[in-house]
């Protein structure tokens, strides 16, 4: 299990927390909810707890293990982790029954930081807000389901949380059930192995609201998708509200059946595009009031927050993150962050974000800017329309990442690096005398780059 849960929280960490931190957690036991872990130092396993334990309770909860909480016990020499599950594994037999209903009852807890009250809206995503503020204040389905799509850590999670706080408040008696696609499949293949499907049934179809995040997760798997498609039908028609999240539209999500796709066009989608500027820095002003007492002492120089909203783009996430550890230097070392102190500690963070937009971003900023689907642009189709902007994508991904061809070839549907080059060409030749395609290509560098 710990296995498992340790790779999901990789991509919720981030790369840079989940070395520091989660990687050297050795398994110890999991016993009557109590997850424990051996640790190098009593520091680490505080650290831990305060800022990953929610994290880690939640992707051990998700799949199905009745956990409550985290112990720690410093050794200085961990055992290594193969001996580890020798003696985790004896207790889990044991009661698997009683702790899948437990589960299946509630769906997923929600996280405490992830209301209303601490989004901050922008022009970017204010619709995405105005749809879930009425989801969360009407009795009524006015649209169904919401679905929301946009790229990593643009908000949805954080909305569709807030959403389940503020129904749980306003209906307290109401079953306000908040899953990941991924967690819905593991709890159909559970069933379907515990011989438990009426109990799955039961479970999701009396729910009043139901929220799936990151619906994408079971495209391509046939028979998830079959009960999801079942699921949804029977909530829709007891008029029972749903709420779905993506990083694409429906019609983008590869292996998604085409009758839930059109089931998801019919209610209101709506995409949440990537921040401004301005929205950044206002987000990051919020998070200092909400996080800033965690960190005595923690003090942040003029500017800092600016530098942080101007170089930290991609992603609201990777931007708390990088706040974290500038709280954290502060307070550890007792003196304030300010500009230089923040490059320095930043420097390998920028790095591999730089690293890590790069082409997938690049082609759906390409196919935004112009106004194709990001289906088209990386599809075969070969009118000029979709095979122009294909080109400076391809063209953008050389000059922006330091992908090789073949690797670039993969990202646009398998095409052989031979065509990339051509692209490549085509777009240099043709740049230099059309002042219209340089000038798309200069936007579109700087939307990129953020500059
Ligand atoms: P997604 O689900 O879209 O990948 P999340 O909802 O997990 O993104 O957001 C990632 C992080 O960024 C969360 O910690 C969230 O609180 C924060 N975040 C994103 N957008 C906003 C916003 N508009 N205001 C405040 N915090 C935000
Ligand atoms: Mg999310």
């Amino acid at each position: 299990i710990w296995g498992v849960a340790q790779n999901r929280l990789k991509t919720q960490v981030g790369q840079n927390n989940y070395v520091t931190w989660i990687e050297p957690l050795r398994f110890r036991d999991l016993q009557d909810g109590i997850l424990t872990f051996d640790v190098q130092s009593q520091f680490m396993g505080n650290w831990v707890e305060r800022y990953f334990g929610d994290a880690i309770l939640r992707e051990v909860a998700a799949m199905g293990e009745a956990v409550d909480r985290l112990s720690f016990v410093v050794n200085r020499s961990p055992r290594p982790p193969k001996s580890a599950p020798a003696t985790a594994q004896e207790p889990v037999p044991a009661r698997p029954a009683a702790r899948s209903r437990m589960g299946q009852e509630n769906g997923l807890p929600l996280e405490p930081l992830y209301t209303f009250d601490t989004f901050v809206v922008g022009k970017s995503n204010e619709l995405a807000h105005a749809a879930a503020r009425r989801v969360a204040d009407s009795d009524e389905v006015s649209f169904n389901p919401l679905f929301l799509y946009g790229g990593v850590g643009l908000g949805k999670t954080h909305l569709m949380h807030a959403i389940g706080w503020e129904l749980r408040n306003r209906r307290p008696d109401a079953k306000i059930v908040y899953v990941s696609a991924e967690d819905f499949m593991y709890r159909f293949v559970r069933a379907l192995r515990e011989k438990d499907m009426m109990g799955f049934k039961e479970m999701f179809r009396s729910i009043d609201v139901l929220m799936v995040d990151d619906v994408k997760f079971i495209a391509g798997k046939d028979a998830t998708q079959e009960e999801f498609f079942h699921t949804f039908n029977s909530l829709v028609e007891q008029k029972k509200q749903i709420i779905l999240s993506s990083d694409a539209a429906p019609g983008e999500i590869d292996g998604l059946e085409k009758r839930i796709v059109s089931r998801l066009n019919s209610g209101l989608v709506i995409d949440i595009h990537p921040t401004s500027y301005e929205l950044r820095l206002g987000i990051l002003q919020r998070k200092v009031e909400v996080f800033g007492d965690r960190w005595p002492g923690a003090r942040i120089g003029d500017g800092v927050l600016e530098f942080l909203a101007h170089k930290i783009s991609s992603n609201v996430r990777e931007l708390e993150g990088a706040l974290t550890k500038l709280f954290a230097h502060s307070s550890f070392l007792d003196r304030e962050v300010d500009l230089e102190l923040a490059q320095e500690c930043l420097r390998d963070m920028l790095k591999t974000v730089d690293r890590r937009t790069t082409i997938d971003e690049i082609q759906r900023k390409t196919a935004d800017h112009y106004g194709i689907k990001l289906a088209d642009l990386i599809g075969p189709r070969r009118n000029r329309v979709y095979a122009r902007p294909r080109q400076v994508a391809m063209y953008l991904a050389k000059e922006m990442t330091d992908r090789s061809l073949p690797e670039i070839a993969r990202k646009f549907g398998g095409r052989d690096h031979t065509t990339i080059m051509y692209g490549i060409r085509q777009i240099e030749k043709l740049s230099a005398t059309d002042s219209a395609l340089s000038e798309d290509l200069d936007l579109l560098r700087k939307a990129l780059r953020w500059s």
